[in-house]
């Protein structure tokens, strides 16, 4: 198959011709990311958290999140980080980075039930996906996308920010043998998980976290839950408690957050927004593995201390409260649109990923 010299020297033409606009296409590409990327500009943000300062595992992996960012910058971008009440109080992040009082902020997004019911469900659920299945949803499964359309209303873009792993179901000085034994108990548990315990006659008591422990010690309340033996036993729960239940049915999973300014993430250069996304990854991934690592350090004190019995909730009783939790999860999507989009999505993925886990985790487990 030859090729003669009149095409040759036509084909070499067209070559050329093809290579400027090569050329051309190259310059503008590069003008577009000279324009996209900026590495001089500096640029100080301020980042509010729902913790206390220093809190453990989740206070602390906000400053590694700070460091991270302003090093793989080289210093072009500073973070600063505020504890709850260190700059506002911690319950005033939501609108304070809505506002652009701080740019970006650091919590759960289920505190912000009261903005929008869909909210609960990019944290936890109660009988709802585990760690390893809610950053499947939210990476992908459509579940981060979900988010950002939920928060994109209030001027905020969220990014998945740690997990607590599965928690405990609380510290109790009743015996919890039977269902009815949630009648007339009083117990400090926010969120969804109080809802379910109300409807099994539970009262729900919330206080001050500094002064759970004393209302435990003196029986304002019989029951309290935190999150999982580390944090929980830095609390001294376990002096005053006759039994530790597990497991946290309530918070499976509880996957935090960042949430960003959206205007001014997307004023930012394209360089420090991939900082930005892939220091919440980061994050993400150290939180999870650091509650994973220390809470059965954490749980073995707590057995070994004897001055509470660590129990698990029967089987019935546990079938109790899913049924609750399924009602009270259907009531929310029935009374908000969005919620009733999220929770679609949410459960069929759920679903999918239970059918996938009968193959995987629970048959390993059984070995
Ligand atoms: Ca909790």
């Amino acid at each position: 198959m030859g090729i003669n010299r009149k095409d040759f020297i036509k084909h070499l033409g067209v070559a050329a011709v093809g290579g400027a606009i090569l050329t051309s296409c190259k310059d503008q590409k590069d003008q577009a990311i000279n324009e996209a990327y900026d590495t001089k500009t500096s640029y100080t943000w301020k980042m509010v958290t729902t913790w206390p300062p220093n809190f453990p595992v989740v206070g602390e992996a906000c400053h590694k999140f700070a460091r991270q960012v302003n090093e793989m910058s080289a210093g072009q971008f500073t973070i600063k980080v505020y504890g709850g009440g260190e700059l506002i109080p911690s319950l005033e992040v939501f609108d304070a980075v809505s506002s652009g009082a701080a740019e970006i902020g650091h919590g759960a997004s289920y505190y912000w039930a009261g903005k929008s019911p869909a909210t609960q469900f990019f944290t936890s659920v109660p009988f709802g996906m585990n760690a390893q299945q809610m950053n499947a949803w939210l990476y992908y499964g459509g579940g981060l996308e979900l988010w950002k359309e939920v928060y994109a209303r209030f001027g905020l873009l969220p990014m998945p920010g740690g997990n607590t792993g599965v928690q405990m179901g609380g510290w109790f000085n009743r015996e919890i043998n039977t269902v009815e034994d949630f009648k007339g108990l009083k117990m400090r548990i926010p969120g969804l998980g109080g809802k379910v315990l109300e409807k099994l006659g539970a009262t729900v008591v919330l206080s001050a976290v500094s002064e759970i422990y004393t209302n435990l010690e003196r029986g304002v309340i019989d029951a309290t839950e935190w999150v999982g033996p580390y944090h929980d036993y830095t609390m001294g729960y376990y002096e005053i408690a006759k039994y530790y239940y597990a497991p946290g049915w309530h918070e499976p999973g509880s996957n935090l957050e960042f949430m960003f300014n959206k205007r001014a993430f997307e004023a930012l250069p394209k360089n420090l927004q991939t900082i930005l996304e892939v220091a919440t990854a980061q994050s993400n991934m150290y939180v999870l593995s650091e509650f994973e690592a220390k809470n059965n350090e954490y749980l073995q004190k707590i057995i070994a201390d004897k001055s509470t019995e660590v129990r698990k909730f029967s089987p019935e009783v546990l079938k109790a409260l899913k049924e609750k939790s399924i009602e009270t999860l259907e009531a929310i999507a029935d009374g908000d649109e969005m919620s009733a989009k999220v929770y679609d999505s949410y459960k069929k993925f759920q679903t999918s990923i239970n059918q996938w886990a009968e193959y995987s985790e629970k048959l390993y487990y059984e070995i």
